[in-house]
């Protein structure tokens, strides 16, 4: 059996390798394109910085070494041209020489990604992209000092993740950032009050945002932007995403899925199901709906490599589907989601509960604890998972991977509750974040509590609620939700009568003391609606920043 792999990085070599320990007979061939294989994409951006000094530490792997170990036929600088699925054949082109040959198979692998997306603007030639290590050599080799002079500043066109950490590492080496982004907010996936705290970030480290416009032109030293101002570039870097790069598939009359990439069924084959596709190239299935997703990350692809290799050994294997987990650092925070946001639930006519917490990193009384904003979007009819993003310092990634995998196992978003978590005081608490959340949704779910959202805030005021902060004297003093009636809790009991007829919307600094607060009013038989997150979500959203609010 003689398999021919296109594309040696993520997916391919996944797939090469697990192939290798299946089967010790089978013909392997690996063809990439680039001069490397097995390099650390993912690591790529922390070269600019110097994080990762040396270079050759994302070279995770050489042919050599593949030979050696796996007895793998892999060749770089060698380019698939052309697939013939009547003759089950690939044609190459050896890039170093330009000679053209043709390798036949009995299986074949598709997994050459997906390529950066560059906006038609003059001057985009001047631009660079970062998805290889050329890439990166070229933008070392930019920094380093061009013929046009030093560099001393750069614009980073889109702020998604690979945008936000080439920013992070263009700013640590000391050069002046702007990244400019089409969206509003900065990390498309997240809700608008989760990304201002990115946002926040950010420009706290000197990296000056602008949102809501497009570039229209690359200059020499400077970009212009859709409303005719310049921004100082010296160097430019398109991050605006990617596209999966199909050119060998549609060339052969593969079946192409509704959202442009290659189509397959859940054991990565495509319409020719001696062909499969993997990786960035290949459309996924959405865990909450279903329905066919792009997602161009890495434990995808080596996921479904060692699917495919599996299916090609004869093992049953089926790939599953995606929740789209991803976690990014922003200089010192972190950012964490999986699946479905709370504006993309209620864009698909969703009806969804939402918890936002801001519990403590670990226990309050043992140094370094710091806040972390988690917040989970549930489906109102069953309460099942949807989706979470966090953001915050330490255990972040631990209590976005925790709830990943209770969502993935299909759980109510009140079953966090019971969640038995490790802890000590350095490393949690004994109500984790996680259960915290499961606390929040139980009380709301059973009744006990009811809630509304930052964005619901404005309709229910209009509607002739009136808000009530339960928070200290300070911490009302220090800023408070517009015409907000002042009662600390403490005092509530005592100034029952005092409190205006009506709806009630209650808050205090994350929600918990206004939880208190509303129990007593609701067994006085009032009307009231907890506002979820409280002051730590309502003054970090966009509700907050419209009114000059400051964090
Ligand atoms: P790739 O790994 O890109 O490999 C495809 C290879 O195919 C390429 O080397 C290409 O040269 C080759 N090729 C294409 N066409 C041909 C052809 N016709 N003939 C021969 N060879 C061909 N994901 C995460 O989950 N977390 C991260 O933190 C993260 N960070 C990233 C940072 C950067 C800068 C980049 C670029 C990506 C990052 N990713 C991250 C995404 C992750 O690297 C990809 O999802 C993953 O590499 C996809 O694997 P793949 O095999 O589909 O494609």
């Amino acid at each position: 059996m003689k398999i021919v792999i296109v594309g040696g990085v993520a997916g391919g070599m996944s797939t090469a390798a697990r192939l290798r320990r299946l089967d010790e007979a089978a013909e392997i061939v690996v063809l990439e394109r680039s001069g490397h294989v097995s390099f650390a994409n993912c690591g790529l951006p922390y070269h600019l910085s110097g994080t990762i000094a040396d270079r050759d530490d994302l070279l995770l792997q050489t042919p050599e070494g593949l030979r050696a170990r796996f007895d793998l036929d892999v060749r770089v600088r060698h380019e698939v041209t052309a697939i013939d699925r009547e003759a089950r054949t690939v044609t190459i082109v050896d890039l170093a020489t330009g000679r053209e040959s043709v390798e036949t198979w009995d299986h074949l692998v598709l997994s050459p990604g997906a390529a950066p997306f560059v906006p038609d603007v003059p001057g985009k030639e001047r631009g660079h992209t970062l998805r290889n290590i050329e890439d990166l050599d070229g933008l070392v080799a930019a920094l380093d000092g061009t013929p046009g002079g030093p560099v001393r500043s750069a614009v980073v066109v889109g702020a998604g993740f690979i945008g936000l950490e080439a920013a992070e590492n263009l700013r640590e080496r000391g050069l002046d950032v702007t990244v400019v982004e089409l969206a509003d907010q900065v990390m498309a996936p997240l809700d608008a009050e989760m990304a201002l705290r990115v946002a926040d970030e950010l420009t706290a480290h000197g990296v000056a945002l602008e949102l809501g416009t497009s570039l229209s032109a690359v200059g020499e030293h400077a970009v212009t932007l859709a409303d005719g101002r310049q921004v100082d570039a010296d160097l430019v870097l398109f991050a605006v995403g990617v596209r999966p790069d199909t050119t060998l598939a549609r060339g052969t009359g593969l079946a192409i899925g509704p959202r442009g990439g290659i189509a397959v069924d859940e054991q990565q084959r495509t319409s020719d199901p001696r062909i499969f596709a993997l990786g960035d190239v290949a459309e996924k299935t959405d865990a909450v709906d279903g329905g066919a997703a792009l997602v161009p990350l890495a434990n995808l692809a080596n996921r479904h490599g060692r699917r495919v290799a599996d299916v090609i050994a004869g093992r049953p294997a089926r790939s599953g589907v995606t929740q789209s987990t991803a976690i990014v650092k922003v200089f010192g925070l972190t950012a964490a989601m999986s699946g479905w946001s709370e504006k993309r639930a209620r864009a698909a006519g969703v009806p969804v509960g939402v918890v936002h917490t801001h519990a403590a990193s670990h226990a309050g009384y043992y140094p370094g604890a710091q806040a972390m904003a988690l917040k989970v979007v549930y489906r109102e009819s069953d309460g099942r998972l949807l989706g979470v993003q966090a953001i915050g310092h330490e255990g972040v990634d631990k209590r976005v991977d925790v709830i990943a995998t209770a969502m993935r196992a299909g759980m109510a978003v009140e079953a966090l509750a019971d969640l038995e978590l490790a802890y000590a005081p350095p490393f949690g608490s004994a109500k984790d974040p996680v259960n915290v959340v499961g606390y929040v949704a139980e009380n709301r779910r059973s009744g006990l509590d009811d809630a509304l959202q930052w964005h619901e805030v404005a309709a229910a005021v209009g509607g002739g609620a009136s808000v009530l902060d339960v928070r200290t004297s300070e911490e009302h003093e220090a800023g408070h939700l517009p015409g907000a009636l002042h009662v600390p809790l403490d005092d509530l009991r005592s100034r029952l009568a005092a409190l205006p007829a009506g709806d009630l919307v209650v808050y205090c600094g994350v929600g918990q003391r206004a939880h208190v607060a509303a129990r007593l009013l609701r067994q006085h038989g009032r009307r009231v609606r907890n506002l979820d997150g409280g002051w730590q979500t309502w003054s970090t959203s966009p509700a907050g920043r419209a009114v000059g609010v400051l964090v």
